[in-house]
């Protein structure tokens, strides 16, 4: 399980990363209420909402520090 640096819950990477369909171009199409995922720095953060998504990327130290400790 990886949990979202921001509000701490757990997610499940699995559901994050099933694909629902794809778009007009092949590329595959994830349902975003299942949650997120970013790439920041080598690793990938995980967040239940998009809303956690956009409060780690105004300021990710915060949210990564957090985390660590
Ligand atoms: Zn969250």
């Amino acid at each position: 399980m990886a949990r979202d640096p921001v509000c701490g819950k757990e997610i499940d990477e699995a559901a994050v990363r099933a694909v629902t369909g794809q778009t007009a171009y092949g590329a595959p199409e994830v349902d975003p209420t299942k949650g997120t995922r970013r790439f920041h720095e080598g690793v990938w953060y995980y967040f239940d909402t998009l809303d956690c998504r956009s409060k780690f990327l105004a300021s990710p130290d915060t949210y990564i520090k957090k985390a660590a400790s």
